[in-house]
């Protein structure tokens, strides 16, 4: 997908502010003496920023224009070191909002609904961006925040609420405390709209089948306004993201250069209309696809895949990027197969060799399977694994997270 006129005559107005401000990507521009980008090529040789520059600009060198236009700040949770600190002026907050109203609208959501919000509040982007896309559309919010399942049960059923806006652990813990009490017949959800992690799809249809609702999906990340930059539609076929605020691209994570429409990679977002803190081809690390062609549902905005994880799990083999999610989904469509699987690489006789392990039960053929698993991922991937079949219970288990991939090429 690549930029257009007028994706790029906002990306140049950025540029100006960028460099007016001198921040950490206005120098880069400058050294690198660009002052106008002219065309696609052009834009695709800009530097990259990183979430590091970012945490370089603490406190409030991300700032790109006077302060007296600055109305808040947000910070990103930064797991390690020094947060984030992202600069909002009124117009971003107001973007913000409509960005996030569409993807209500988008879910099929109304002025009629009555929206409760169990997301965090505060330097967090999550709650106030639930909060105010919900405004701008008209419908009643209830503001719960996070925890305190009680109180939110029995909102559930007093205020009548038709939306539930969450992450995914929570609305499941919801959705199993609503089953354990008997209180189906006693809330009216209609829909959920999820916010941040990633989800399998057991734990998608838990939810739906209890709650009785459907499940939309939010993207978005602090250092680009906060959830709400996009959401699949109805016919769920991925993301669509508001290519009027936001242009995205796709690149392969250790080249930097761009990959064609539909391959996975890293996910790069340039702000175009971003006031306080714009970002031009900021790395994400998370790893998805664009999704050629259009969707069903009619929408001019294009379509991101689900995030596969993120770009530290990719894995060269072959000279073919990989991620441990494209051979999961792989696995996932032969119901023969168990939940486990392991994944070892190594370097034999010149050659990188995957093998994918995986269990069955006993009453299917091993041998036909295993080719049947083996032809799947060279169609899809592009080149063949050796694929051992083992008896469900034998590979490893574990209460924490099971280590599935093995890189043994560099011990
Ligand atoms: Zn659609």
């Amino acid at each position: 997908m690549q930029i257009n006129e007028t994706q790029l005559s906002l990306v140049n107005s950025r540029i100006e502010t960028l460099i007016r401000a001198n921040n950490f990507y206005g120098k880069r521009l400058q050294d690198a003496g660009v002052s106008q980008v002219h065309s696609a090529k052009e834009f695709e040789a800009l530097p990259f920023s990183e979430k590091a520059d970012l945490r370089e600009a603490y406190p409030l060198g991300l700032m790109a224009v006077p302060e007296d236009e600055i109305v808040r700040i947000h910070s990103s949770s930064g797991t390690t070191g020094t947060p984030v600190i992202i600069p909002y002026t009124s117009k971003d907050v107001d973007d913000w909002a409509i960005m996030f109203a569409r993807c209500y609208e988008m879910a099929g959501i109304t002025s009629h609904d009555r929206i409760q919000i169990t997301p965090g509040y505060g330097l967090w982007t999550t709650g106030i961006g639930f909060q105010a896309g919900a405004e701008k559309l008209g419908a009643m919010t209830i503001p719960m925040g996070p925890g305190n399942t009680e109180k939110q049960l029995t909102f559930l059923q007093d205020m009548k609420a038709t939306v539930l806006c969450a992450t995914s652990s929570y609305a499941l813990l919801i959705a199993e405390e609503v089953e354990k009490r008997g209180l189906q017949d006693k809330i009216r959800l209609k829909k959920g709209v999820i916010g941040s992690e990633r989800w399998g799809e057991k734990m998608r249809q838990r939810i739906k089948s209890i709650l009785g609702i459907e499940l939309y999906d939010i993207y978005g990340l602090t250092e680009i306004y906060g959830p709400g930059i996009g959401v699949n539609c109805q016919y769920n076929t991925g993301i669509h993201y508001w290519d009027d605020y936001l242009y995205i691209e796709i690149i392969d994570p250790v080249t930097g250069r761009l990959v064609p429409d539909g391959q996975p990679g890293e996910v790069v977002i340039t702000t175009l209309v971003k006031e306080g803190a714009p970002l031009i081809r900021y790395r994400t690390h998370d790893l998805s696809r664009i999704i050629p062609g259009d969707c069903p549902c009619g929408s001019p905005y294009p379509r991101l895949d689900a995030i596969m994880g993120r770009t530290d799990d990719m894995m060269k083999i072959k000279g073919v990027n990989v991620f441990p999610a494209q051979i999961e989904e792989i696995l996932r469509s032969f119901p023969e197969l168990s939940s486990e699987y392991q994944i070892r690489i190594s370097h034999l006789d010149g050659k990188d060799t995957m093998r994918i392990y995986v269990e069955t039960t006993g009453s299917v053929d091993f041998s036909t399977i295993a080719s049947r698993i083996a032809e799947k991922v060279k169609s899809r991937i592009g080149f063949t694994p050796l694929v051992k079949v083992v008896e469900v219970g034998v590979l490893p288990r574990s209460e924490k997270k099971t280590q599935r991939v093995i890189d043994e090429r560099y011990n």
